[in-house]
């Protein structure tokens, strides 16, 4: 037993660290049953506690109100669950939460959770519902979706969900019902990114690394407010540290009050910004040239392509002095190798995303970047863990509604093209679908043209949502059925390089809530796939997946974490790319038709008099798990418009304003903010708000959807939707009625 607690981590941790580390738990003592939690790694650490203890349970488990998934200590006292802090031992937490998983204990109480299944009992979006039983739910739930296997096909069967633990368990129960049609977020969110890095290295998203750096480019990246807990943890500390951070964005951030320089661009050009980077770079020689020789292919032809794309004449593109971007690329250069433009997120902007992503991915190489170990690198192998063993899946013929591969050849099969899944719904094309199954996903706010998946819905017989309260996507649908929050309820494990990490319950669930992992089982059943769900219960499963682990699921339990020994020999690292090195010029773009190397593409810009319209997010919200929490709503309970004041005083607009904002498919009502942090032709909103669901009493009806503004266009490369190329008009709201 005590050779293996000094297996399982090799992080020791003093009470002085554990103190700094905790943001806030300082008077929180430990239960005698949980000591072992905290006990430090070191030989005395057995018999003596950090503190002594008044009588809370501690439980290690796993953040859930975004997609980090930071390390949480959660604390339960008469079996309430009364605070959550991050758990010290968690990479992606280091001892913090940040707002978000801090209030996620209000998610657990919130009075507006699905407490039972419910079945609608009145027309779509009318909130009228019965109460049904699980088995009556389940029972339901199978009856038709297999009516619709059998009448139409399975492939008239939509299932999607958003970044989670339980995405495989999903996957499987899609690929065994037989349905080619598959809906995430990410083509929402980051494909050009994702696409332009597998092209370039072969590996999806490069990881940074912030110990020693000496200069960072954010490029839209707002780190300090999009928070992803241990990255921007490491960027405070770099910066604070003396790293120079340069931030390129149309609005004055939170990140980009961090940084030595902040460079306001036009948006849709950061092509046109990194072209002329990458040309200072390859003209005036200031690369890595042993590493561009030996692990590169393709230089001479970006060399030759990038000649035109001079900082002169990126300026007047970018409006931004070409003396800067001149000096911007020597002081990025003249830190090789501890400097890296970071390879951004949310990369959902304009259709000539993927060509800026392509080049930034250039850029890094050309710093000598790519390798494990370097400031933006390959992802270290995850462990790995025990397999579910399940009947093989049955082969589907059908096509894709997203279009993928048959218009979208290059979009990897994952990714998909979520927007455009959504419009062949609407269109009937290639065929009609009939159902929906949706799972921990909101679709009705987070695709752009919300009117458009309204209007999707309105073609489907059956809609079908699994969530914790009844949003927005769930409040159209037709059976809503409650899952156990994340506090509540096993996933399947996490892995973070070398180490696993368990979530587990910290309370049994309320109400009648389940797991995901038990609702699949027993649908599984139901839908005659009961095979392809080989676990007894969600322990049974975990155990299965530690199988090849020396450690049990009670010592992971009581543990939070498995650290699996550093294999002794290291590996040369290959790229995973058709010529096995990182292919400045792509071969696969070239094979398949586009260009192998980025080259300026021209995005349409607004009519004089309109707008770009800017969306991101606040430091309090995501889009999705945030939005009914009431400890969040109360430090931020609305989105409010951004206008600089030439342009607010041009429209006789005031702070604080009623504004109407208008595109080309619809309008919103939302408080202005004049500001001085955006430019002139930019309005910004945060994204997530203007709810529809009556079943949301914090959120319903507090400020404004930017889903009701953006349009859908998407990029042919990577199938990336564009939403900044939604163009916005603007006036002071005049109340006719009272006017
Ligand atoms: Fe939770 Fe915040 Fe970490 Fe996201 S970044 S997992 S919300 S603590």
């Amino acid at each position: 037993m005590a050779a293996k607690k000094t297996q399982w981590l090799n992080r020791p941790v003093d009470r002085r660290t554990f103190l700094k580390g905790s943001a806030t738990g300082m008077a929180s003592l430990l239960a005698a049953d949980t000591l072992s939690l905290l006990r430090p790694v070191t030989a005395n650490a057995q018999t003596r506690p950090i503190w002594p203890s008044p009588g809370y349970k501690h439980r290690y488990t796993l953040c859930e109100m975004c997609v980090w998934r930071c390390g949480v200590d959660g604390r339960v006292k008469n079996g309430k669950i009364v605070k959550l802090e991050g758990n010290p031992f968690h990479p992606h937490a280091n001892g913090k939460l940040c707002p978000r998983g801090q209030a996620g204990v209000a998610a657990v109480y919130d009075p507006d959770r699905l407490k039972y299944p419910l079945l609608r009992d009145g027309d779509r979006g009318s909130g009228k519902w019965r109460r049904i039983s699980w088995d009556e739910a389940l029972d339901y739930a199978a009856s038709r979706m297999l009516e619709i296997k059998y009448r139409y096909g399975p492939e008239t069967m939509v299932f999607s969900t958003t970044h989670n633990l339980l995405q495989p368990e999903f996957e499987t129960l899609l690929k065994a019902f037989g349905s080619p049609n598959y809906g995430t977020q990410r083509s929402l969110c980051f494909n050009s990114m994702v696409a332009a890095h597998l092209f370039t290295y072969g590996f999806q998203e490069p990881e940074r690394k912030y110990e020693g750096v000496q200069y960072m480019i954010l490029a839209g990246r707002n780190l300090m407010e999009a928070i992803s807990n241990s990255e921007t943890q490491a960027l405070m500390a770099a910066v604070a540290g003396g790293a120079k951070l340069v931030v390129v964005d149309p609005r004055f951030t939170k990140t980009a009050a961090k940084a030595a320089e902040w460079c306001p661009i036009r948006p849709g050009t950061d092509l046109a910004f990194f072209l002329a980077i990458l040309q200072v770079m390859v003209t005036e020689k200031r690369y890595n040239k042993a590493f561009v020789e030996k692990y590169t292919t393709g230089f001479d032809e970006v060399a030759a392509a990038v000649q035109p794309y001079t900082p002169e004449w990126a300026a007047s593109i970018c409006e931004i002095d070409a003396k800067v971007i001149r000096r911007l690329a020597r002081e990025l250069t003249g830190a090789m190798p501890n400097a890296f433009v970071h390879p951004n997120w949310r990369t959902s902007n304009f259709v000539n995303s993927f060509q800026a992503e392509r080049t930034i991915a250039i850029i890094n190489a050309l710093l000598g970047n790519g390798l494990p170990g370097s400031m933006c690198s390959a992802p270290v192998t995850t462990v790995k863990l025990g397999t579910i063993k399940r009947p093989s899946f049955p082969r589907v013929k059908a096509l894709r509604l997203d279009g993928v591969p048959w218009k979208y050849p290059l979009v990897p099969l994952k990714l998909g093209v979520f927007q455009e899944m959504r419009d062949n719904i609407v269109k009937g094309d290639p065929y009609k679908a009939r159902g929906w199954f949706i799972y921990r996903q909101n679709p009705v706010d987070s695709i752009a043209n919300r009117k458009k998946t309204l209007e999707a819905f309105s073609k489907l017989d059956f809609i079908m949502t699994i969530d914790i309260s009844m949003n927005d996507t769930a409040w159209f649908s037709d059976l809503v059925l409650p899952e156990a929050t994340y506090l509540e309820r096993y996933d399947p494990l996490l892995t973070i390089g070398r180490e696993v990490f368990i979530r587990q319950p910290l309370i049994q669930p309320l109400f009648e809530s389940r797991s995901g992992l038990w609702i699949f089982k027993e649908l599984g059943k139901r839908l005659g796939l009961g095979n392809y769900f080989p676990y007894e219960n969600e322990e049974d499963y975990l155990r299965q997946q530690l199988k090849p682990l020396p450690i049990s699921l009670e010592e992971l339990k009581a543990r939070g974490v498995f650290r699996v020994p550093e294999e002794k020999e290291a590996k040369a690292y290959t790229f995973n790319t058709p010529s096995g090195k990182i292919e400045l010029s792509s071969s696969i773009l070239k094979r398949s038709g586009f260009a192998p190397v980025p080259r300026w593409e021209e995005p349409p810009r607004p009519a004089q008099g309109s707008f770009y319209l800017l969306t991101g997010k606040v430091a309090y919200h995501t889009q999705f798990a945030t939005q009914n929490n009431k400890l969040l709503r109360e430090h931020f309970p609305a989105n409010s418009l951004w206008i600089s004041p030439e342009a607010a005083k041009a429209r006789g607009i005031k702070d604080g304003d009623k504004v109407l904002v208008e595109s080309k498919i619809g309008r919103v009502y939302v408080k202005a903010k004049v500001t001085k942090g955006i430019r002139p032709d930019c309005v910004y909103m945060n994204q997530g708000f203007g709810h529809l669901s009556q079943g949301w009493r914090a959120g319903y009806g507090k400020g404004a959807s930017d889903s009701d503004l953006h349009e859908s266009v998407t990029d042919p490369i990577s199938g990336g939707q564009a939403l900044t190329q939604t163009f916005v008009n603007v006036r002071k709201f005049i109340d006719e009625v009272s006017s």
